[in-house]
């Protein structure tokens, strides 16, 4: 999801190159160009100290070059955070491809991707994002084994989202002892906004548990299915934010917690799996706190789908994937007591976390 893609008038600081506005002490920006299969891309490496950056591959019509930069930039910093925070031993990293991918997305054009990443010998490792098939990632993997998610027929770790969902409902569960005093989801009301791949299996794990499940999706026919298939209830109001419920879960957009939702939210606790889930984070993060809502930091509760494609470097097997995934709700927790006790916002404490970890692995180095 492209949120927050700033102006290239917003972009363009005095300082060139590193004073653009995103720049965050990235280690290395690689700008890639083949004019034969027409690739414009740019692979961000944002921080390598705790391993190799990994982050997925985003091919994407941008505007302009700018608001690809930014992107790769801001999302980068990101999965440097999300990795720490989790316990993985990876740094961060991401990048874009410029252009449609239906108009001019070809298995040569991954190719040459795919030999740019090679260039870098391993201090990056792609994987799928938007615009992005398994199958492409396949292609990658003829030319660099420094790429993630391939098919399970050649050795990936298949499929990531289960294992985000599995990653969100213990991230929620944490939340929910947080807010309430124990983890029982049974009989919370919870909005789950998108039934795609992550949202349908976490309706699945939380309506199994006895929530009482409502569901919200632009996509009728996905609604009709999941709906009869967990018999929990479709969402036929028009402002879902105004909703009385425990729990919101967002689980189809990003930024979806801003200046126009903020006030009308009603729910005690957000734990869902959307990228960016506030508009802003020094805004919304402070807002949501002095409104007393849980927020359960997304880049933490949705690393299930990294712990996956880790589990591909490392040579981890199904066991050690849920175990890492479980361990979302010890790191949620002990964020929220973090975040209480120090009087600072989940998401800051979430940072706060990550960036003692690298602090500390460099010290060691
Ligand atoms: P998906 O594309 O399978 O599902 C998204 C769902 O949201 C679709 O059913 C779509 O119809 C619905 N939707 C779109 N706009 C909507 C709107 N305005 N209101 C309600 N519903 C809307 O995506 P997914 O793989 O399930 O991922 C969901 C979110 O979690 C995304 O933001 C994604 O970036 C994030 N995420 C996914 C993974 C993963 O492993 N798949 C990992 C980390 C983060």
């Amino acid at each position: 999801m492209i949120t927050e893609v700033l102006t290239a008038n917003q972009l363009k600081k005095e300082a060139p190159v590193f004073g653009q506005l995103s720049f965050d002490n990235h280690e290395q920006v690689v700008f890639c160009q083949d004019k034969d299969t027409g690739l414009k891309a740019i692979i961000g490496v944002h921080n390598t100290i705790l391993g190799p950056a990994l982050g997925g591959t985003r091919m994407y019509d941008y505007k302009t070059e700018w608001d690809a930069l930014n992107d790769v930039l801001r999302l980068s910093r990101g999965m440097t955070y999300k990795a720490a925070v989790t316990g993985l031993n990876l740094g961060g990293g991401k990048a874009v491809i410029m252009g449609d991918p239906k108009k001019i997305k070809t298995p040569e054009l991954m190719k040459r991707f795919g030999e740019f990443v090679h260039t870098l010998g391993g201090k990056y490792y792609t994987a799928e994002d938007v615009g992005m098939e398994t199958s492409d990632m396949d292609t990658v993997r003829e030319v660099t084994p420094y790429v993630t998610g391939i098919s399970e027929s050649k050795g990936g770790a298949g499929n990531p989202s289960p294992v985000t969902a599995y990653g969100v409902y213990m991230g929620m569960k944490a939340a929910t002892k947080f807010a309430y005093g124990n983890d029982a989801l049974s009989g919370k009301r919870i909005l789950v906004q998108g039934i795609g791949h992550v949202g349908e299996e976490l309706v699945r794990l939380t309506s199994e548990e006895g929530a009482n499940v409502v569901i919200s999706d632009i996509n009728e026919e996905r609604l009709a299915e999941v709906s009869k298939k967990y018999g929990v209830d479709i969402y036929r109001g028009n402002d879902l934010y105004s909703e009385t419920a425990d729990i919101y879960a967002p689980c189809a957009l990003g930024a979806t917690v801003n200046n126009d939702t903020i006030n009308r939210l009603k729910v005690k606790v957000i734990a869902g799996a959307a990228n960016n889930q506030l508009a802003d984070e020094n805004i919304h993060g402070p807002l949501l706190q002095k409104k007393e809502i849980v927020y359960a930091p997304d880049f933490l509760i949705n690393a299930g789908g990294i712990i996956n494609v880790y589990a591909e470097i490392e040579g981890y097997g199904r066991e050690q994937i849920i175990a890492k995934t479980e361990n979302i709700y010890n790191t949620t927790l002990d964020i929220l007591n973090r975040a209480k006790a120090t009087s600072i916002t989940t998401n800051a404490a979430a940072i706060g976390i990550a960036e003692d970890r690298i602090a500390a692995r460099k010290k060691q180095q």
